[in-house]
């Protein structure tokens, strides 16, 4: 019997066991990039530790259904207080580019860059601009509920109407008064109200509303997508922990405002990336691209094992020695599944139930990463030793089968010999084994005895 799968849930701040809506299926919905800029390393943690949870529930035997949002709506620099300018529309001023060419630009770009980090597809990519009437339709609603009021063309949340207004992020509405600065704004009732619609005519993106024409606030967009592809409940939603307020509280309040149910099991946030203690950010400058970090020499898997030393809801600090020691320790650990692949194989004892254990308490990759150098420290045999480390590659996503050829690859009568030289160093035949060893050597296959049996490579490496 498998573990159950626990996870922590922002909502309630405590670990839970995962109980999907469905038996056997998980939905699951993450707060995707707004691609106006590249995305960092920072913004790929995020989207690396929701790849892990899809993977882990993968592993379990669970279906998995991933919606992505590509948010291509510019949100406001300070979406809290509604100020600031809209960041797609500051890119497309800068660039000379309409938004639609941006998106695309920027989208592909994200794309490549996830699957640099081996994070699985998500099984859709819902784009914001094709859900505004979606978002219409919502806010009509929200407004029909009495959730909603409508001022000058711009229509607010009332969070007045919302109790629990809140408690996904324990803010007090006391708390955040206390936090509000400048000019009141005297088009909302409290100053904590956010905007579902925004007026505006004279701008590049531009949609038709029953309140004459804007666009949509930023947290709508993810109340509409995610209930058009996952439906009004589904079981669980990520995102970054920058994301908890004020997006989330405010994506609750109208996901439930419409609906009058819960619609989101578990919230899930992984912690942030820092770069010599500060947040990495693109506003503030002190970011890293993956392609960079490429060009510079690093395997782009490096990050990923780097990202699993540290728990999701851990900071983690980033720093280029740091990804060069994950990088030398990668290379390493796939030079050892690649020699022990052809290994002879034996019993395995309990790592693998203690892997699944590790995984399943909250994804605990730290644990698991630990198992792995136990496993291979330990005097299993090398065939079980690389067989485990491949299975469980299907979690850690590290590309562990790239050191060596597949089996396949091994040039044509090698398999063979290898057959008949194992045989006879069993009958302790040295001259025989030695001859082979030759025969194989010419061939461009290296083999080497270890006290387990003899284990083979087709290329010399550095
Ligand atoms: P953005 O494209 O700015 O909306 O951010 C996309 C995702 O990246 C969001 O889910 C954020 O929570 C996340 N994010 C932003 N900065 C960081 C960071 N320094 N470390 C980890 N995740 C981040
Ligand atoms: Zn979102």
């Amino acid at each position: 019997m498998a573990p159950p799968i626990r996870l922590y849930n922002t909502l309630g701040r405590s670990k839970q066991e995962f109980k999907p809506l469905q038996p056997g299926q998980v939905s699951i919905y993450t707060c995707g990039p707004t691609v106006y800029r590249y995305a960092h390393v920072g913004n790929l943690r995020t989207y690396l530790f929701a790849d892990l949870l899809v993977r882990t529930l993968d592993y379990n035997g669970y279906q998995v259904r991933q919606v992505k949002n590509i948010t291509d709506v510019g949100h406001l620099t300070d979406d809290t207080f509604d100020r600031g300018e809209d960041k797609m529309l500051v890119s497309a001023r800068l660039e000379k580019k309409s938004p639609a060419e941006i998106a695309a630009h920027y989208t592909h770009a994200f794309l490549d860059d996830e699957a640099r980090l081996g994070i699985r597809r998500a099984d859709a990519f819902p784009r914001a601009t094709e859900y505004v009437p979606r978002m219409v339709e919502l806010v009509a609603l929200l407004l029909e509920k009495g959730h909603a009021y409508e001022s000058g063309g711009n229509v607010y949340y009332d969070i007045s109407s919302f109790p629990d207004y809140g408690r996904l992020s324990r803010n007090t509405t006391a708390k955040l008064l206390a936090g509000t600065k400048g000019e009141p704004d005297h088009r909302k009732r409290s100053p904590l109200d956010f905007s579902l619609w925004k007026r505006g005519d004279k701008r590049l993106q531009v949609w038709d509303s029953p309140w004459g024409p804007g666009f949509p606030g930023w947290h709508i967009e993810c109340s509409a997508m995610s209930m058009a592809l996952l439906g009004e409940r589904f079981d669980i939603h990520t995102g970054g922990a920058d994301n908890v307020f004020p997006h989330h509280e405010a994506e609750i309040a109208q996901s439930e405002g419409v609906t009058g149910h819960r619609v989101v099991n578990h919230w899930v946030h992984g912690q942030l990336l820092f770069l010599s203690g500060t947040r990495m950010a693109k506003s503030a400058g002190n970011f890293f691209r993956i392609t960079e970090l490429e060009e510079q020499g690093h395997d782009p898997l490096a990050f990923r094992y780097l990202a699993l030393q540290a728990k999701y809801r851990a900071p983690l600090n980033f720093s280029p020695d740091g990804l060069a020691g994950a990088g030398r320790a990668l290379v390493q650990l796939r030079e050892r599944v690649a020699d022990w692949r052809s290994g002879p194989e034996g019993p395995t004892g309990d790592f693998g139930d203690r892997f699944l254990a590790a995984i399943n308490d909250d994804l605990d990759l730290p644990a698991a990463m630990a198992l792995v150098s136990e496993l291979v420290r330990s005097d299993r045999a090398p065939g079980s030793k690389a067989a485990l480390l491949l299975d469980w590659d299907r979690v850690l996503g590290l590309d562990l089968a790239r050191g060596g050829p597949e089996p396949g690859e091994l040039p044509i009568g090698a398999d063979n010999l290898l057959t008949q030289r194992q045989k006879a160093r069993a009958a302790k035949d040295y001259a025989t084994a030695d001859r082979l060893r030759a025969e194989l050597a010419s061939l461009g296959v290296q083999v080497t005895d270890t006290s387990e049996g003899q284990t083979w490579r087709t290329a010399p490496r550095g």
